[in-house]
């Protein structure tokens, strides 16, 4: 994936663009006024995956919290500001690492171009975060309603504001509700501008929907290389949002895998054991243990190892038994009822002896009883690989019927 060349902004120690990996962002939903609450919440967000953390700045007293909640997180805090450009001055002054402003609701030029010479002397950046919702109310009326061109101009206006006073520490996003529209107003702000973007669906809902939608606009726009930055803004515990977020950008290559990436056959007629239930269940208890590799749940031998050979641990069903493969290549055999435990064992041992030693540690006898299990399934079964002498038959089938008709 080529990512789009971007300036680059610096968060605290985190950098956003073109040079920097993408990062997660997600939101505190405590007041921010409870110091202690919100600094837990941060903490939390930050160990499922945040790398940055919004905090609302809404009233005097959370100004006054982000003293202490910007210099006790572990990440990046950025101040959230609506209305009232005097908040975006103190939680200047209270030392954050970043600024969010709405162009939609802070639209006095002068009060914007105060708060910039501010961001400017305290060397940290600012986002214009443009929403579909509460977009700037000339331009909405202008266009008639809320479309890409609208969201970009918006952007803009508000861009050439914070440059006409020498500030080019900004990162930018068009957020909008309706998927295709959201990717349209990113693909457009990308051809005019050099800024590094924010994406997310804005108000994308509660699960599975909100989602959904987060993962198909976010997804699209980075596989064509355009995004710094992301989040996904979910109806739920916001740790949902970092955790996702972060599992995004894993799923997608464009971070390094910290955390289990679970993989399973969707089950069919041939499945030997409840394949969904014994991957939940492998899920809760590898997920508990943390290890950072991928590893599948397969409801039958005949086609599981093959399937899923590029895991680096795995599991088959088969005749009462599970075959434990890694890399496709089965190492042991056990009892149906020991295959989550043994996956959580194997994961432990690959975590600390690493792929290779544990191939070499393989059962002497494993792959020579599992061929016989293969064996016993394909004389009940068939074997689903051989296509060849299954169309020839069906082929045969047919002329016969055409000779008897
Ligand atoms: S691995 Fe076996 S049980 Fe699972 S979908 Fe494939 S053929 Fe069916």
């Amino acid at each position: 994936m080529k990512r789009r060349s971007t300036k680059q902004i610096k968060l605290g120690d985190i950098g956003v663009g073109s040079k920097y990996p993408i990062t997660v962002q997600s939101m505190t939903t405590t007041k921010t006024k409870d110091t202690e609450k919100t600094i837990e919440q941060v903490y939390e967000l930050a160990s499922n995956g945040a790398d940055i953390v919004r905090v609302t700045c809404n009233e005097i007293e959370a100004a006054t919290s982000l003293v202490e909640i910007s210099t006790r997180s572990p990440v990046p805090i950025i101040a959230d500001i609506h209305f009232q450009y005097k908040l975006a001055l103190a939680a200047i002054e209270a030392g954050v690492q970043g600024l969010r402003l709405n162009p939609g609701n802070i639209r006095n030029e002068k009060h914007i171009k105060e708060v910039a010479k501010e961001a400017l002397l305290a060397d940290i950046p600012i986002r214009v975060g443009v929403n579909a919702g509460s977009l700037d109310k000339d331009i909405a009326a202008n266009y008639g309603e809320s479309t890409p061109e609208a969201l970009v101009e918006s952007a803009i206006k508000e861009i050439r504001y914070l440059e006409e006073v020498d500030f080019y520490n900004i990162k930018i996003s068009v957020k909008h509700s309706n998927v295709p529209l959201m990717i349209e107003s990113y693909r457009l702000l990308s051809e005019k501008i050099e800024y590094p973007l924010h994406l997310g669906v804005t108000e994308a809902g509660p699960l599975p929907g909100g989602l959904i939608k987060s993962v198909a606009g976010i997804a699209t726009l980075l596989s064509e290389g355009i995004g710094d930055t992301i989040r996904l803004s979910l109806t739920t515990n916001p740790i949902d949002e970092a955790k996702y977020g972060r599992h995004l950008l894993e799923y997608l290559n464009l971070r390094e895998r910290k955390s289990l990436d679970l993989i399973a056959c969707p089950s069919c007629g041939r499945a030997e054991v409840d394949v969904i239930k014994v991957a939940k269940e492998a899920q809760e208890a590898l997920e508990e243990k943390g290890f950072p590799i991928q590893v599948a749940v397969m409801g039958c031998v005949v086609n599981g190892p093959g399937e899923a050979k590029s895991a680096d641990l795995g599991i088959a069903a088969g005749k009462n038994r599970g075959h434990l493969f890694i890399k496709g290549k089965v190492v042991k055999v056990v009892d149906e009822k020991d295959m989550v435990s043994s996956l959580v064992t194997e994961g432990e041992l690959i975590t600390k002896e690493g792929i290779e030693a544990r191939l070499a540690a393989a059962d002497k006898d494993a792959a020579k009883i599992a061929q016989k299990d293969v064996d016993a399934l394909i004389d009940i079964q068939g074997d689903v690989n051989d296509f060849k002498t299954k169309v020839k038959s069906v082929v045969e089938i047919n002329s016969n019927q055409d000779i008897d008709s």
